[in-house]
């Protein structure tokens, strides 16, 4: 057998070199796959949910799905095309199609059951791969009729446009409506209903998912506790009245980022790039820094509404910015 450097492998050389070393064999490896795929492909997705214990709580990560947000560059229009392109292809994203998680939660307290963020319902704006969630619940034994509250981190199509159905029914008939006050009234403000474009698109859908639940809503207030374990930490910026969330139980906690902490790369090493949804940039700089300041000062794990299924993982500091470790999942 010739001397092969490790370092020089690619996809041919690699061949040539484990054929040499198995003389004999009557099938390469892609003959004998391709002698074994008597099935049709299937072109379907699983209900991926995730579930944990955090302390004496239970936590399930439950997807809606996943959005399509267009290319790289529209995302981030502040940076130079060049170098924002050469970041994610870096990472191995495809610069022309960014695609974000939507990972919506449910948090079982023991005493009370609760979702953060709906997913974004029957709204195909990004694409027909969202809107999954009530399939996901199902396949996690999860009854929308046993949810006792819906906490938003804000009013953005993708997170609260799966309150409602499309013939206006509430999905979650027993649920109060939690958020801050800010946001509601930012949403649901008369003269906003002139607005044109795609601010028209998620002003029509937070009116639709937040209105007909007025007489259910309660308001959070930052640092203080929205229900029993559930703290909110205001982070203003990505929308007025942006809100994140400590899950505290047993002695354990997690940190509910919402969009304050939107990619699961850029967003760490570069958290001072302003992200085109961001309605204050200079406001949500400030708070995805302070935001992720706070989880490596507290040591607290993190959850991505937009990361990678199950969006979980923990943060260290990186110089002047920040490092995002994913968590295993324990199966
Ligand atoms: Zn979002």
């Amino acid at each position: 057998m010739t001397a092969l450097k490790i370092s020089s492998l690619n996809r041919r050389a690699f061949f040539a070199f484990a054929a040499a070393g198995a003389a004999g064999a009557t099938l390469s490896p892609i003959e004998a796959r391709k002698a074994l795929a008597k099935e049709a492909m299937k072109d379907d997705k699983s209900a991926a949910w995730y579930r944990f214990p955090l302390g004496d709580a239970e936590v399930t990560v439950v997807s809606d799905g996943v959005l399509a947000l267009g290319p790289i560059s529209g995302l981030y229009p502040k940076v130079p095309k060049d170098e924002i392109e050469a970041f994610v292809k870096a990472r191995f994203q495809a610069p022309d199609m960014t695609v974000f998680q939507e990972n919506s939660l449910v948090f079982n307290t023991g005493d009370k059951l609760i979702l953060f963020d709906s997913g974004i319902g029957g709204s195909k704006a990004f694409g027909p791969g969202a809107g999954r969630l009530q399939t996901t619940l199902a396949s996690a034994g999860i009854k929308p009729e046993d949810v006792d509250a819906i906490i938003l981190t804000h009013g953005h199509i993708d997170h609260l446009s799966g309150i409602m159905s499309a013939d206006a029914k509430r999905l979650f008939p027993n649920a109060q409506l939690m958020m801050a006050k800010t946001e509601f009234d930012f949403w649901t403000d008369e003269a906003k209903t002139s607005a044109t474009g795609v601010f028209k698109m998620l002003v029509d859908a937070a009116r639709a998912n937040l209105l007909p639940n007025k007489d259910r809503l309660e308001m959070v207030e930052n640092g203080k506790e929205a229900v029993k374990g559930v703290q909110a930490v205001f982070t203003p910026g990505h929308t007025p009245g942006h809100t994140s969330y400590v899950l505290n139980a047993g002695g354990k906690s997690l940190l509910l980022t919402g969009d304050a902490v939107s990619h699961t790369a850029i967003s760490f090493r570069h958290p001072d790039w302003a992200f085109s949804f961001d309605a204050d940039p200079a406001g949500a700089v400030a708070s995805r820094k302070n935001l992720l300041d706070m989880a490596v000062a507290d040591n607290l794990p993190i959850i991505g509404y937009h990361f990678p299924f199950p969006g979980i993982g923990n943060v260290a500091k990186d110089g002047e910015a920040f490092r995002f470790v994913a968590s295993p999942m324990t199966l």
